[in-house]
């Protein structure tokens, strides 16, 4: 069996890594030479929307999937003409633009924040009289890890966010004071057999993930599986999807969903029974889903932009390193390590240690 995905940035490579011991083979295609996937298959090099090399991927592999959602629509539909793509299109299409993934969570009653779409600065000024302060500003389409967003705190800031749009369609937010960001990750198979994760406890520093936990027994685990099953119903869904949710007293708001794997699910790696990697792969090719059992306590620490010693790393005990096989850069996620634990004491003095180790090189 042939995989290929679109994107070989480290969510295809972990999925490639996932797939080896099921005996399946990999086709990347990414613009990048050296993008970090390409050593772990065949590397079909070039624009995500080169016809050529769209017609080989989808004549080449048995199914294909991607490890971003911001694949252009036409490349979604091309591929889905020609072979099996999961997810569809149509998680696409709406985890692409911020207005229409905040429509469909209110149609299928997941609530949200308070938002108002804004396309001009007058039309921002009225949402605020609305929304009331403070509120956050997004930019509809190709904002992740914070980027493309303002905080809104009083008047003033409303100029300078607005101008930095330069132009594109927006919304704006309230700001929600959560007690916790938290995300549950599911997968589908083609059958429509669903597991569901224990939830992640996710940390966010400057918009970027920086420290995920796992949360066995959670009391908003049952919420939270109500609102990603209308979520994967509702987009027929088939693969391993992310919702990035805030507690706020005792109850969920939906931020946002990414359809593919996520990285508040790396901890799952050595952390449950199944990766969230090798449950995608049985998803799409509609084999049997995996246990989802956590194993331990655990918790993943991201490295970015820069990466500790490895063997500073790797005398902490119980640590397991993933190396990306990336250039360090400003603000580019490099590497993670998970570590497991019997009891939280013992969790959360492993979660310092790698935590300081990540701050010394963070230059994000
Ligand atoms: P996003 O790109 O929407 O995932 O936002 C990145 C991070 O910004 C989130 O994980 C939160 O930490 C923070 N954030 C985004 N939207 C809100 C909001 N409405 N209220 C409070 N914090 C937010």
């Amino acid at each position: 069996m042939i995989v290929g995905i679109l994107g070989a940035g480290q969510l295809a490579r972990m999925i490639a890594l996932a797939g080896y011991p099921l005996g399946l083979r990999f086709i990347f295609l990414d613009p990048s030479s050296d993008a970090c996937a390409n050593s772990l298959g065949e590397h079909l090099h070039g624009d995500y929307n080169d016809p050529r090399l769209l017609a080989q991927l989808a004549e080449r592999a048995d199914v294909v999937t991607y490890e971003f959602e911001n694949v252009p629509a036409d490349v979604a539909a091309f591929l889905a003409a020609h072979t099996q793509v999961h997810p569809a299109p149509k998680a696409l299409a709406v985890a692409q633009d911020r207005l229409i993934e905040k429509a469909f969570f209110h149609d299928i009653g997941i609530p949200t924040a308070a938002y108002s779409a804004v396309d001009s600065f007058e039309s921002l000024e009225q949402a605020m009289s609305i929304i009331g302060w403070p509120a956050i500003l997004k930019s509809c389409t190709m904002g992740y890890d914070g980027k493309g967003q303002s905080l809104l705190k009083s008047a003033e800031d409303l100029k300078p966010a607005w101008d930095q749009l330069d132009g594109v369609s927006a919304v704006v937010e309230a700001f929600v004071p959560f007690n916790r960001e938290i995300s549950i990750i599911a997968a589908r198979n083609v059958s429509g057999a669903t597991v569901f994760y224990p939830l992640s406890e996710n940390l966010h520093r400057g918009g970027i993930l920086r420290v995920s936990k796992s949360c066995d027994n959670d009391p908003m685990q049952k919420e939270a599986e109500i609102y990603i099953s209308r979520l994967m119903e509702a987009l027929d869904y088939v693969g391993v999807l992310a919702l990035e949710l805030f507690e706020i007293d005792g109850k969920l708001i939906a931020n946002e969903f990414a359809p593919r794997v996520h990285n508040s699910g790396h901890w799952t790696i050595e952390g449950a029974e199944t990766s969230q990697f090798e449950n995608h792969l049985r998803a799409i090719l509609d084999l049997p889903l995996g246990n989802t059992t956590s194993v331990d306590k655990t918790a993943m620490v991201n490295f970015i932009g820069g990466l500790p010693l490895t063997n500073d790393l790797l005398t902490i005990p119980n640590a397991h390193l993933h190396l990306y096989d990336k250039e360090p850069r400003k603000g580019r996620k490099v590497a993670h390590a998970s570590v497991r634990a019997k009891t939280t004491e013992e969790l959360e003095s492993l979660i310092k240690k790698l935590t300081t180790l990540a701050n010394q090189v963070d230059n994000s």
